[in-house]
């Protein structure tokens, strides 16, 4: 008997989902800095949806389109106040797409 493989990218997986913006409103705000902390500049590494960016003056700015809510943000830079994190409004934000 012969199984059948098929190798499926995590990208591609994650294409699948789709977002509603609540445009004004987003549910992720990074409070003002003049340098980020280690843990804030993390983001720009970790989160899966590449929310997080360095703008030119070297400080961290976020796109909260496509978040996934996983919470790894609100983990890391919360409770240190880097950032301020909430769930989107009911019927906004990721949608996810299985299979
Ligand atoms: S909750 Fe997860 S996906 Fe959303 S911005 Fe934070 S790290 Fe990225």
């Amino acid at each position: 008997m012969t199984i059948a493989v098929t190798k499926v990218r995590v990208e591609d997986k994650l294409y699948q989902n789709r977002y509603l913006v609540d445009s004004g409103r987003p549910h992720i705000i990074v409070r003002p800095h003049e340098k980020p902390s280690a843990n804030l500049l993390a983001l720009t590494y970790v989160c899966p949806a590449k929310c997080y960016e360095l703008n030119d003056r070297g400080q961290v700015e976020i796109t909260a389109d496509g978040c996934m809510e996983c919470g790894t943000c609100r983990i890391l830079c919360e409770k240190g106040g880097d950032i301020e994190w909430n769930y989107p409004r009911g019927g906004f934000g990721v949608l996810f797409k299985f299979g």
